[in-house]
Protein backbone atom coordinates (compact mmCIF):
# COMPACT_ATOMS: atom_id res chain seq x y z
CA UNK A 1 0.00 0.00 0.00
CA UNK A 2 3.12 2.37 0.87
CA UNK A 3 4.19 2.27 -2.69
CA UNK A 4 0.95 2.92 -4.31
CA UNK A 5 0.38 5.96 -2.12
CA UNK A 6 3.88 6.93 -2.40
CA UNK A 7 3.37 7.35 -6.42
CA UNK A 8 -0.39 8.58 -6.08
CA UNK A 9 1.73 12.17 -5.61
CA UNK A 10 3.03 11.59 -8.98
CA UNK A 11 -0.12 10.32 -10.59
CA UNK A 12 -1.62 13.34 -10.41
CA UNK A 13 1.30 14.73 -12.25
CA UNK A 14 1.09 12.45 -14.62
CA UNK A 15 -2.24 12.79 -15.66
CA UNK A 16 -2.75 16.24 -15.40
CA UNK A 17 0.54 16.24 -18.20
CA UNK A 18 -1.74 13.51 -20.26
CA UNK A 19 -4.51 16.08 -20.37
CA UNK A 20 -2.67 19.23 -21.43
CA UNK A 21 -0.40 17.02 -24.30
CA UNK A 22 -4.28 15.51 -25.51
CA UNK A 23 -6.96 17.58 -27.56
CA UNK A 24 -8.40 19.02 -23.64
CA UNK A 25 -6.81 21.25 -22.00
CA UNK A 26 -6.08 21.62 -18.42
CA UNK A 27 -5.86 25.65 -16.90
CA UNK A 28 -2.87 27.05 -18.37
CA UNK A 29 0.65 25.59 -17.41
CA UNK A 30 4.08 27.12 -18.15
CA UNK A 31 6.63 25.82 -20.63
CA UNK A 32 8.58 25.24 -17.70
CA UNK A 33 6.26 23.73 -15.55
CA UNK A 34 5.62 21.49 -17.86
CA UNK A 35 8.83 20.66 -18.83
CA UNK A 36 9.16 19.83 -15.09
CA UNK A 37 6.32 17.55 -15.05
CA UNK A 38 7.48 15.79 -18.06
CA UNK A 39 10.41 14.65 -15.96
CA UNK A 40 8.76 13.59 -13.16
CA UNK A 41 6.06 11.55 -15.04
CA UNK A 42 8.90 9.68 -16.90
CA UNK A 43 10.47 8.43 -13.97
CA UNK A 44 7.09 7.69 -11.95
CA UNK A 45 4.56 5.91 -13.83
CA UNK A 46 5.90 2.40 -13.03
CA UNK A 47 5.21 3.30 -9.21
CA UNK A 48 1.86 4.40 -9.98
CA UNK A 49 0.66 1.16 -11.70
CA UNK A 50 0.96 -2.48 -10.04
CA UNK A 51 4.23 -4.16 -10.60
CA UNK A 52 4.10 -7.06 -13.54
CA UNK A 53 5.17 -9.54 -11.10
CA UNK A 54 2.63 -9.37 -8.77
CA UNK A 55 -0.40 -10.73 -11.12
CA UNK A 56 -2.39 -13.68 -9.37
CA UNK A 57 -3.75 -16.22 -11.70
CA UNK A 58 -7.39 -15.55 -10.39
CA UNK A 59 -9.33 -12.45 -9.31
CA UNK A 60 -13.39 -11.93 -8.52
CA UNK A 61 -13.97 -9.70 -11.31
CA UNK A 62 -11.51 -8.76 -14.59
CA UNK A 63 -11.87 -5.77 -16.07
CA UNK A 64 -10.59 -4.74 -19.29
CA UNK A 65 -9.58 -1.21 -20.12
CA UNK A 66 -8.96 1.58 -17.83
CA UNK A 67 -10.71 4.40 -18.82
CA UNK A 68 -13.56 5.93 -17.39
CA UNK A 69 -15.81 3.35 -17.01
CA UNK A 70 -13.69 0.41 -16.27
CA UNK A 71 -12.23 2.79 -13.25
CA UNK A 72 -15.50 3.08 -12.26
CA UNK A 73 -16.03 -0.19 -12.43
CA UNK A 74 -13.66 -1.76 -10.71
CA UNK A 75 -14.33 0.62 -7.68
CA UNK A 76 -17.69 -0.33 -7.15
CA UNK A 77 -16.71 -4.22 -7.33
CA UNK A 78 -14.35 -3.20 -4.70
CA UNK A 79 -17.13 -1.37 -3.13
CA UNK A 80 -19.22 -4.64 -2.75
CA UNK A 81 -16.51 -6.38 -0.88
CA UNK A 82 -14.71 -8.26 -4.11
CA UNK A 83 -11.61 -8.39 -5.53
CA UNK A 84 -11.65 -6.84 -8.94
CA UNK A 85 -8.18 -6.39 -11.22
CA UNK A 86 -7.88 -3.67 -14.33
CA UNK A 87 -5.97 -4.50 -17.20
CA UNK A 88 -4.60 -1.82 -19.40
CA UNK A 89 -2.81 -1.90 -22.55
CA UNK A 90 -1.71 1.09 -23.01
CA UNK A 91 1.31 2.45 -20.80
CA UNK A 92 -1.02 4.89 -18.57
CA UNK A 93 -4.90 4.87 -17.44
CA UNK A 94 -7.25 7.28 -19.05
CA UNK A 95 -7.96 6.35 -22.45
CA UNK A 96 -10.65 8.92 -24.41
CA UNK A 97 -11.81 9.47 -20.97
CA UNK A 98 -8.22 11.66 -20.38
CA UNK A 99 -9.17 13.18 -23.76
CA UNK A 100 -12.72 14.18 -22.79
CA UNK A 101 -13.46 18.19 -22.42
CA UNK A 102 -17.39 19.68 -22.33
CA UNK A 103 -18.09 17.97 -19.14
CA UNK A 104 -20.68 15.61 -17.86
CA UNK A 105 -24.50 15.89 -18.76
CA UNK A 106 -26.59 15.08 -15.61
CA UNK A 107 -29.90 16.18 -14.45
CA UNK A 108 -31.77 17.07 -10.97
CA UNK A 109 -28.48 17.41 -9.43
CA UNK A 110 -27.52 19.23 -6.48
CA UNK A 111 -25.18 21.71 -7.99
CA UNK A 112 -27.76 22.96 -10.69
CA UNK A 113 -30.04 23.41 -7.27
CA UNK A 114 -27.34 25.18 -5.79
CA UNK A 115 -27.69 27.84 -9.20
CA UNK A 116 -30.79 27.74 -9.33
CA UNK A 117 -31.23 25.72 -12.54
CA UNK A 118 -34.97 23.63 -12.78
CA UNK A 119 -34.06 20.75 -14.84
CA UNK A 120 -35.67 17.17 -15.01
CA UNK A 121 -34.78 13.55 -15.98
CA UNK A 122 -37.87 13.94 -18.53
CA UNK A 123 -36.53 17.30 -20.51
CA UNK A 124 -32.98 15.29 -20.31
CA UNK A 125 -34.39 12.25 -22.01
CA UNK A 126 -36.67 13.79 -24.62
CA UNK A 127 -33.70 15.97 -25.56
CA UNK A 128 -31.17 13.82 -25.95
CA UNK A 129 -34.05 11.38 -27.63
CA UNK A 130 -34.46 14.65 -30.27
CA UNK A 131 -30.85 15.28 -30.77
CA UNK A 132 -30.75 11.56 -32.55
CA UNK A 133 -33.71 11.88 -34.35
CA UNK A 134 -35.63 9.12 -32.06
CA UNK A 135 -32.70 6.38 -32.51
CA UNK A 136 -31.54 5.78 -28.97
CA UNK A 137 -32.01 2.75 -27.08
CA UNK A 138 -35.02 3.81 -24.79
CA UNK A 139 -34.55 1.40 -22.19
CA UNK A 140 -30.98 2.31 -21.69
CA UNK A 141 -31.51 5.67 -22.21
CA UNK A 142 -33.89 6.08 -19.40
CA UNK A 143 -31.67 4.12 -17.39
CA UNK A 144 -28.92 6.69 -17.97
CA UNK A 145 -31.05 10.03 -17.49
CA UNK A 146 -32.70 8.58 -14.43
CA UNK A 147 -29.12 7.69 -12.31
CA UNK A 148 -27.21 11.09 -14.16
CA UNK A 149 -27.72 12.65 -10.77
CA UNK A 150 -26.91 10.18 -8.58
CA UNK A 151 -23.24 9.71 -10.46
CA UNK A 152 -22.73 13.38 -10.08
CA UNK A 153 -22.84 12.90 -6.29
CA UNK A 154 -21.26 9.57 -6.33
CA UNK A 155 -18.35 11.70 -7.69
CA UNK A 156 -18.34 14.22 -5.22
CA UNK A 157 -18.50 11.88 -2.64
CA UNK A 158 -15.42 10.09 -3.91
CA UNK A 159 -13.80 13.85 -3.73
CA UNK A 160 -14.54 14.78 -7.96
CA UNK A 161 -15.97 17.35 -7.74
CA UNK A 162 -18.17 18.92 -10.78
CA UNK A 163 -19.95 21.65 -9.86
CA UNK A 164 -19.41 24.45 -12.65
CA UNK A 165 -22.15 24.09 -15.41
CA UNK A 166 -21.74 24.73 -18.87
CA UNK A 167 -24.30 24.14 -21.84
CA UNK A 168 -23.26 22.11 -25.30
CA UNK A 169 -25.25 21.35 -28.47
CA UNK A 170 -29.00 20.59 -28.48
CA UNK A 171 -29.50 20.88 -24.58
CA UNK A 172 -32.11 23.28 -23.48
CA UNK A 173 -30.50 23.82 -20.10
CA UNK A 174 -27.21 23.78 -18.75
CA UNK A 175 -26.30 20.67 -17.04
CA UNK A 176 -23.03 19.54 -18.48
CA UNK A 177 -20.79 19.59 -15.13
CA UNK A 178 -17.33 20.48 -15.07
CA UNK A 179 -14.45 20.95 -12.55
CA UNK A 180 -14.93 24.09 -10.41
CA UNK A 181 -12.43 25.89 -12.37
CA UNK A 182 -14.46 25.35 -15.42
CA UNK A 183 -11.19 23.55 -16.90
CA UNK A 184 -11.45 20.51 -19.45
CA UNK A 185 -13.07 16.98 -17.11
CA UNK A 186 -10.79 14.76 -18.83
CA UNK A 187 -7.56 14.94 -16.69
CA UNK A 188 -9.53 15.98 -13.82
CA UNK A 189 -11.41 13.00 -13.48
CA UNK A 190 -8.95 10.44 -14.42
CA UNK A 191 -7.01 11.23 -11.69
CA UNK A 192 -9.59 11.32 -9.45
CA UNK A 193 -10.90 7.56 -10.34
CA UNK A 194 -7.37 6.83 -10.46
CA UNK A 195 -7.25 8.18 -6.92
CA UNK A 196 -9.92 6.18 -5.72
CA UNK A 197 -8.45 2.83 -7.47
CA UNK A 198 -5.28 3.53 -5.78
CA UNK A 199 -6.77 4.65 -2.59
CA UNK A 200 -8.95 0.91 -2.30
CA UNK A 201 -5.63 -1.22 -3.38
CA UNK A 202 -7.16 -2.26 -6.61
CA UNK A 203 -4.79 -3.86 -9.10
CA UNK A 204 -3.76 -1.86 -12.38
CA UNK A 205 -1.67 -3.41 -14.72
CA UNK A 206 -0.33 -1.75 -18.04
CA UNK A 207 1.23 -2.54 -20.69
CA UNK A 208 -0.84 -5.32 -20.35
CA UNK A 209 -3.11 -6.07 -23.29
CA UNK A 210 -6.01 -8.83 -23.01
CA UNK A 211 -6.03 -10.62 -26.23
CA UNK A 212 -8.62 -12.87 -26.48
CA UNK A 213 -11.90 -13.71 -23.54
CA UNK A 214 -13.16 -17.07 -23.10
CA UNK A 215 -15.73 -19.03 -21.60
CA UNK A 216 -16.33 -22.78 -19.46
CA UNK A 217 -19.56 -24.35 -19.43
CA UNK A 218 -21.32 -21.63 -20.89
CA UNK A 219 -20.09 -19.00 -18.33
CA UNK A 220 -17.69 -15.95 -19.06
CA UNK A 221 -14.56 -16.51 -17.24
CA UNK A 222 -11.30 -16.27 -18.55
CA UNK A 223 -9.05 -13.95 -20.39
CA UNK A 224 -5.76 -14.04 -22.20
CA UNK A 225 -3.59 -11.29 -21.22
CA UNK A 226 -0.40 -10.36 -22.73
CA UNK A 227 2.34 -8.05 -20.83
CA UNK A 228 4.41 -6.38 -23.53
CA UNK A 229 7.29 -8.46 -23.54
CA UNK A 230 6.26 -11.57 -21.95
CA UNK A 231 4.30 -14.98 -22.73
CA UNK A 232 0.54 -14.43 -23.00
CA UNK A 233 -0.83 -16.00 -19.68
CA UNK A 234 -4.97 -17.00 -18.82
CA UNK A 235 -6.25 -15.17 -15.89
CA UNK A 236 -9.49 -16.28 -14.41
CA UNK A 237 -12.52 -14.39 -13.04
CA UNK A 238 -15.47 -14.72 -11.86
CA UNK A 239 -16.91 -12.33 -14.27
CA UNK A 240 -15.47 -10.35 -16.92
CA UNK A 241 -16.32 -6.15 -17.57
CA UNK A 242 -15.19 -4.91 -20.73
CA UNK A 243 -14.60 -1.48 -21.22
CA UNK A 244 -12.20 -1.39 -24.09
CA UNK A 245 -13.57 2.14 -25.50
CA UNK A 246 -14.67 2.67 -28.91
CA UNK A 247 -13.25 2.03 -32.02
CA UNK A 248 -12.21 5.72 -33.46
CA UNK A 249 -8.34 4.64 -33.86
CA UNK A 250 -9.01 1.60 -35.94
CA UNK A 251 -8.46 2.64 -39.85
CA UNK A 252 -9.81 -0.93 -40.67
CA UNK A 253 -13.26 -1.02 -38.58
CA UNK A 254 -13.85 2.70 -39.99
CA UNK A 255 -13.05 1.67 -43.44
CA UNK A 256 -15.18 -1.44 -43.12
CA UNK A 257 -18.25 0.48 -41.66
CA UNK A 258 -17.87 4.05 -43.33
CA UNK A 259 -15.75 4.09 -46.38
CA UNK A 260 -17.18 7.47 -46.92
CA UNK A 261 -14.92 8.40 -44.04
CA UNK A 262 -11.31 7.65 -45.03
CA UNK A 263 -8.73 10.18 -44.62
CA UNK A 264 -10.51 12.13 -41.81
CA UNK A 265 -8.53 13.10 -38.70
CA UNK A 266 -9.18 11.51 -35.75
CA UNK A 267 -9.31 12.80 -32.17
CA UNK A 268 -8.58 9.32 -30.54
CA UNK A 269 -6.04 7.77 -28.41
CA UNK A 270 -4.01 4.91 -30.44
CA UNK A 271 -5.52 2.75 -28.16
CA UNK A 272 -9.50 2.73 -29.27
CA UNK A 273 -8.71 -0.13 -31.65
CA UNK A 274 -12.27 -1.71 -30.78
CA UNK A 275 -10.89 -4.49 -29.56
CA UNK A 276 -13.29 -5.48 -27.25
CA UNK A 277 -16.44 -5.31 -29.42
CA UNK A 278 -13.88 -8.19 -31.70
CA UNK A 279 -13.59 -10.18 -28.43
CA UNK A 280 -17.01 -9.85 -27.50
CA UNK A 281 -18.41 -10.90 -31.24
CA UNK A 282 -16.19 -13.81 -31.33
CA UNK A 283 -18.35 -14.97 -28.13
CA UNK A 284 -21.74 -14.74 -29.79
CA UNK A 285 -22.20 -11.46 -29.15
CA UNK A 286 -24.37 -8.85 -30.71
CA UNK A 287 -23.42 -5.35 -31.98
CA UNK A 288 -25.58 -2.59 -32.69
CA UNK A 289 -24.95 1.23 -35.02
CA UNK A 290 -21.67 0.48 -35.91
CA UNK A 291 -21.80 2.56 -38.45
CA UNK A 292 -22.89 5.68 -36.64
CA UNK A 293 -19.61 7.70 -36.34
CA UNK A 294 -19.33 10.89 -34.56
CA UNK A 295 -17.84 13.30 -35.94
CA UNK A 296 -17.08 16.54 -34.30
CA UNK A 297 -17.30 19.67 -36.08
CA UNK A 298 -14.80 21.67 -34.41
CA UNK A 299 -11.43 19.62 -34.38
CA UNK A 300 -7.62 21.45 -35.34
CA UNK A 301 -6.42 19.20 -38.01
CA UNK A 302 -2.53 19.42 -38.07
CA UNK A 303 -2.90 17.11 -35.01
CA UNK A 304 -5.93 16.00 -34.94
CA UNK A 305 -7.15 17.94 -31.80
CA UNK A 306 -10.59 18.64 -30.89
CA UNK A 307 -11.32 22.06 -29.59
CA UNK A 308 -14.08 21.73 -26.92
CA UNK A 309 -17.69 22.65 -27.74
CA UNK A 310 -17.04 25.06 -24.08
CA UNK A 311 -15.46 27.65 -26.67
CA UNK A 312 -19.14 27.88 -28.28
CA UNK A 313 -20.91 27.36 -24.99
CA UNK A 314 -19.37 30.04 -23.65
CA UNK A 315 -20.03 32.03 -26.86
CA UNK A 316 -17.83 31.80 -29.35
CA UNK A 317 -19.08 31.68 -33.14
CA UNK A 318 -18.65 30.29 -36.73
CA UNK A 319 -17.55 31.91 -39.74
CA UNK A 320 -16.68 30.66 -42.89
CA UNK A 321 -14.00 31.91 -45.23
CA UNK A 322 -16.08 35.26 -46.62
CA UNK A 323 -16.28 36.02 -42.73
CA UNK A 324 -19.72 35.36 -42.08
CA UNK A 325 -21.92 32.89 -39.93
CA UNK A 326 -23.27 30.04 -41.96
CA UNK A 327 -25.24 28.19 -39.39
CA UNK A 328 -26.40 27.76 -35.66
CA UNK A 329 -23.24 26.66 -33.78
CA UNK A 330 -25.26 25.40 -31.04
CA UNK A 331 -27.01 22.54 -33.22
CA UNK A 332 -26.22 18.91 -32.82
CA UNK A 333 -22.79 17.71 -33.45
CA UNK A 334 -23.91 16.15 -36.72
CA UNK A 335 -25.87 19.04 -38.35
CA UNK A 336 -22.79 21.59 -37.75
CA UNK A 337 -19.86 19.17 -39.11
CA UNK A 338 -22.48 18.47 -42.12
CA UNK A 339 -22.77 23.00 -42.11
CA UNK A 340 -18.66 22.71 -42.63
CA UNK A 341 -18.52 20.29 -44.94
CA UNK A 342 -20.86 21.96 -47.46
CA UNK A 343 -18.25 25.07 -47.21
CA UNK A 344 -16.69 24.97 -50.45
CA UNK A 345 -13.25 25.30 -47.89
CA UNK A 346 -14.78 22.65 -45.76
CA UNK A 347 -13.25 24.42 -42.84
CA UNK A 348 -13.78 27.32 -40.46
CA UNK A 349 -13.30 29.66 -37.76
CA UNK A 350 -14.67 29.76 -34.19
CA UNK A 351 -13.97 33.64 -33.20
CA UNK A 352 -14.49 34.93 -30.29
CA UNK A 353 -13.48 37.58 -27.17
CA UNK A 354 -11.84 37.69 -24.34
CA UNK A 355 -14.66 37.34 -21.98
CA UNK A 356 -15.33 33.70 -23.79
CA UNK A 357 -11.41 33.11 -23.06
CA UNK A 358 -12.15 34.29 -19.49
CA UNK A 359 -14.86 31.23 -19.13
CA UNK A 360 -13.41 28.67 -20.46
CA UNK A 361 -9.67 27.94 -19.94
CA UNK A 362 -9.39 25.03 -21.86
CA UNK A 363 -8.49 27.69 -24.48
CA UNK A 364 -4.95 28.46 -22.66
CA UNK A 365 -3.80 25.02 -24.15
CA UNK A 366 -5.45 25.89 -27.43
CA UNK A 367 -2.99 28.82 -27.16
CA UNK A 368 0.08 26.94 -26.01
CA UNK A 369 -0.46 24.59 -28.82
CA UNK A 370 -0.36 27.74 -31.30
CA UNK A 371 -3.47 27.53 -32.22
CA UNK A 372 -4.75 30.69 -31.27
CA UNK A 373 -4.98 34.00 -33.60
CA UNK A 374 -5.25 37.01 -31.31
CA UNK A 375 -6.17 40.81 -32.72
CA UNK A 376 -6.56 43.43 -30.52
CA UNK A 377 -9.71 44.86 -33.04
CA UNK A 378 -11.50 42.52 -35.36
CA UNK A 379 -9.96 44.06 -37.91
CA UNK A 380 -6.79 43.20 -37.02
CA UNK A 381 -7.64 39.94 -36.35
CA UNK A 382 -9.58 39.12 -40.02
CA UNK A 383 -6.31 40.46 -41.49
CA UNK A 384 -4.03 37.88 -39.61
CA UNK A 385 -6.49 35.25 -40.79
CA UNK A 386 -6.43 36.57 -44.22
CA UNK A 387 -10.17 37.04 -43.95
CA UNK A 388 -12.80 40.34 -45.71
CA UNK A 389 -12.32 42.51 -42.26
CA UNK A 390 -15.35 44.41 -43.13
CA UNK A 391 -17.63 41.65 -43.23
CA UNK A 392 -15.63 40.08 -40.26
CA UNK A 393 -16.34 43.28 -38.43
CA UNK A 394 -20.08 43.45 -39.90
CA UNK A 395 -20.99 39.64 -38.67
CA UNK A 396 -19.43 40.43 -35.30
CA UNK A 397 -21.08 43.81 -34.58
CA UNK A 398 -24.49 42.14 -35.96
CA UNK A 399 -24.06 39.04 -33.78
CA UNK A 400 -23.86 41.55 -30.39
CA UNK A 401 -27.12 42.84 -31.83
CA UNK A 402 -28.73 39.57 -31.61
CA UNK A 403 -27.31 39.07 -28.33
CA UNK A 404 -28.64 41.47 -26.80
CA UNK A 405 -31.89 40.97 -28.17
CA UNK A 406 -31.78 37.06 -27.72
CA UNK A 407 -32.53 36.41 -30.68
CA UNK A 408 -30.28 34.84 -33.49
CA UNK A 409 -32.51 35.73 -36.74
CA UNK A 410 -30.59 34.32 -39.45
CA UNK A 411 -29.80 30.86 -37.62
CA UNK A 412 -31.93 30.31 -35.18
CA UNK A 413 -29.53 29.77 -32.28
CA UNK A 414 -31.11 30.21 -28.82
CA UNK A 415 -28.05 28.93 -26.33
CA UNK A 416 -25.15 30.40 -25.14
CA UNK A 417 -26.13 33.95 -25.90
CA UNK A 418 -25.34 34.81 -22.36
CA UNK A 419 -22.48 37.17 -23.74
CA UNK A 420 -21.46 39.57 -26.37
CA UNK A 421 -18.23 39.28 -28.39
CA UNK A 422 -17.32 43.10 -27.21
CA UNK A 423 -14.41 42.51 -24.96
CA UNK A 424 -10.63 42.58 -26.47
CA UNK A 425 -8.79 41.18 -27.50
CA UNK A 426 -10.59 38.49 -30.26
CA UNK A 427 -9.78 35.24 -31.07
CA UNK A 428 -9.62 32.92 -34.02
CA UNK A 429 -8.83 29.12 -34.04
CA UNK A 430 -9.32 27.21 -37.41
CA UNK A 431 -11.08 23.85 -37.37
CA UNK A 432 -12.90 21.29 -39.79
CA UNK A 433 -14.60 18.20 -38.86
CA UNK A 434 -12.57 14.90 -37.41
CA UNK A 435 -13.40 11.27 -36.29
CA UNK A 436 -14.35 11.72 -32.67
CA UNK A 437 -16.46 9.17 -31.19
CA UNK A 438 -17.90 5.79 -31.97
CA UNK A 439 -21.78 5.29 -30.69
CA UNK A 440 -22.17 1.87 -32.08
CA UNK A 441 -20.88 -1.13 -30.30
CA UNK A 442 -22.05 -4.15 -28.28
CA UNK A 443 -25.13 -4.33 -27.19
CA UNK A 444 -26.18 -4.20 -23.85
CA UNK A 445 -29.28 -3.95 -21.25
CA UNK A 446 -29.99 -1.78 -18.30
CA UNK A 447 -27.45 -4.59 -16.33
CA UNK A 448 -24.96 -4.24 -18.50
CA UNK A 449 -24.98 -7.58 -19.58
CA UNK A 450 -23.66 -8.40 -22.87
CA UNK A 451 -26.52 -9.45 -25.16
CA UNK A 452 -26.02 -12.72 -28.12
CA UNK A 453 -27.99 -12.14 -30.93
CA UNK A 454 -31.23 -13.49 -29.93
CA UNK A 455 -31.13 -10.85 -27.33
CA UNK A 456 -30.02 -13.31 -24.08
CA UNK A 457 -27.20 -12.46 -21.65
CA UNK A 458 -24.11 -14.20 -22.11
CA UNK A 459 -23.92 -15.04 -18.92
CA UNK A 460 -20.28 -13.77 -16.97
CA UNK A 461 -20.25 -11.14 -19.52
CA UNK A 462 -20.36 -7.65 -18.95
CA UNK A 463 -19.68 -4.36 -21.30
CA UNK A 464 -20.02 -0.09 -20.30
CA UNK A 465 -18.51 2.87 -22.08
CA UNK A 466 -17.88 3.88 -24.99
CA UNK A 467 -17.43 -0.34 -26.49
CA UNK A 468 -21.27 -0.98 -26.00
CA UNK A 469 -23.56 0.89 -28.71
CA UNK A 470 -27.66 1.94 -28.41
CA UNK A 471 -27.45 4.52 -25.70
CA UNK A 472 -26.77 7.78 -28.43
CA UNK A 473 -28.16 6.34 -31.18
CA UNK A 474 -27.07 8.15 -34.14
CA UNK A 475 -26.15 11.23 -32.52
CA UNK A 476 -24.29 11.53 -28.90
CA UNK A 477 -24.79 14.70 -27.55
CA UNK A 478 -21.39 16.93 -25.72
CA UNK A 479 -21.37 15.46 -22.27
CA UNK A 480 -23.11 12.08 -22.60
CA UNK A 481 -19.99 10.10 -22.86
CA UNK A 482 -18.86 10.64 -19.77
CA UNK A 483 -22.25 10.33 -18.50
CA UNK A 484 -22.31 7.18 -19.55
CA UNK A 485 -18.83 5.75 -18.60
CA UNK A 486 -19.59 6.84 -14.72
CA UNK A 487 -23.56 5.44 -14.48
CA UNK A 488 -22.79 2.24 -16.60
CA UNK A 489 -19.63 1.99 -15.44
CA UNK A 490 -20.89 1.89 -11.94
CA UNK A 491 -23.48 -0.29 -13.08
CA UNK A 492 -21.10 -2.88 -14.58
CA UNK A 493 -19.15 -3.03 -11.26
CA UNK A 494 -22.04 -3.62 -9.26
CA UNK A 495 -23.86 -6.09 -11.36
CA UNK A 496 -20.49 -7.86 -12.21
CA UNK A 497 -19.94 -8.39 -8.33
CA UNK A 498 -23.74 -9.53 -7.68
CA UNK A 499 -23.22 -12.14 -10.47
CA UNK A 500 -20.03 -12.97 -8.41
CA UNK A 501 -21.23 -13.31 -5.48
CA UNK A 502 -24.37 -15.82 -6.61
CA UNK A 503 -21.24 -18.13 -8.05
CA UNK A 504 -18.81 -18.02 -4.93
CA UNK A 505 -22.95 -19.19 -3.35
CA UNK A 506 -23.20 -21.65 -5.82
CA UNK A 507 -19.53 -22.97 -6.24
CA UNK A 508 -19.83 -23.36 -2.46
CA UNK A 509 -22.72 -25.20 -2.24
CA UNK A 510 -21.66 -27.40 -5.31
P1 LIG B 1 -14.43 4.62 -21.86
O1 LIG B 1 -14.65 6.08 -22.11
O2 LIG B 1 -15.53 3.78 -22.36
O3 LIG B 1 -14.02 4.34 -20.45
P2 LIG B 1 -11.72 4.85 -22.80
O4 LIG B 1 -11.29 5.04 -24.19
O5 LIG B 1 -11.60 6.02 -21.88
O6 LIG B 1 -13.19 4.25 -22.82
O7 LIG B 1 -10.89 3.68 -22.12
C1 LIG B 1 -10.76 2.41 -22.71
C2 LIG B 1 -9.41 1.87 -22.31
O8 LIG B 1 -9.31 0.50 -22.70
C3 LIG B 1 -8.26 2.58 -23.01
O9 LIG B 1 -7.34 3.03 -22.05
C4 LIG B 1 -7.68 1.53 -23.93
O10 LIG B 1 -6.28 1.68 -24.14
C5 LIG B 1 -8.00 0.26 -23.17
N1 LIG B 1 -7.99 -0.95 -24.01
C6 LIG B 1 -8.46 -1.08 -25.28
N2 LIG B 1 -8.27 -2.33 -25.73
C7 LIG B 1 -7.66 -3.02 -24.73
C8 LIG B 1 -7.18 -4.36 -24.59
N3 LIG B 1 -7.29 -5.24 -25.59
N4 LIG B 1 -6.60 -4.73 -23.43
C9 LIG B 1 -6.47 -3.84 -22.40
N5 LIG B 1 -6.87 -2.56 -22.49
C10 LIG B 1 -7.47 -2.15 -23.63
Amino acid sequence: MKKVIKGLLTVTTIITLGACSSDTSQKASSNSSTKETTEVSSGASVQAYTNPSEMKDSYDIVIVGAGGAGMAAAIEASDAGLNPVIFEKMPVAGGNTLKSSSGMNASETKFQEEEGITDSNDAFYEETLKGANGTNDKELLRYFVDHSADAIHWLDQNGIKLDNLTITGGMSEKRTHRPSDGSAIGGYLVDGLLRNVHERNIPIFVNTEVKDIKKTDGIVNQVTVQVQGEEPKDITGKAIVVTTGGYGASEELINSYRPDLKGYVTTNQIGSTGDGIKMIENLGGQTVDMDKIQIHPTVQQDEGVLIGEVVRGEGAILVNQAGERFVNEMNTRDKVSAAITALPEKSAYLIFDQGVRDRATAIEFYDEKGYVTAGESIEELAEKIQLPSETLAKTVTTWNEEVANKEDTAFGRTTAMDNDLSKPKYYAIKIAPGIHYTMGGIKINTNTEVLDKEEQPITGLYAAGEVAGGLHGENRIGGNSVAEIIIFGRQAGQQAAQFAFDRIETLRSE
